[in-house]
């Protein structure tokens, strides 16, 4: 027997929007609808979190697409779509190495 373990989520799962500094480990977890300005520098370390402009004219800056992701996932979340996203078997395996301790 086969057994695989799979991780879907339902798009209304997601409720907020997690910034991670790669400088200090600081978060700031933002919920969706509280998304109102992009922080673009961690408040603790001044580390650039999410780029305001693309070093490749002629594609999206992070800003735009990180408002364009809050923009979609509100727009779906009122509506009985009926799909669920997939988390990478990594997930699961950070879950169960969490659950040993
Ligand atoms: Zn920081």
């Amino acid at each position: 027997m086969t057994m695989e373990q799979r991780i879907l989520i339902d798009l209304s799962d997601i409720v907020g929007i997690e910034y991670a500094c790669s400088r200090c480990s600081g978060r700031y977890l933002i919920p969706i609808d509280k998304l109102d300005a992009v922080i673009a520098q961690c408040p603790n370390c001044r580390q650039g979190l999410v780029s305001e402009a693309h070093i490749t004219s002629g594609k999206r800056s992070d800003a735009d697409a990180l408002y364009e992701l809050r923009t979609a996932l509100m727009d779906t979340q009122g509506r009985n779509i009926g799909i669920r996203l997939q988390l990478s078997n990594s997930v699961f395996d950070g879950l169960a190495s969490r659950a040993k301790i």
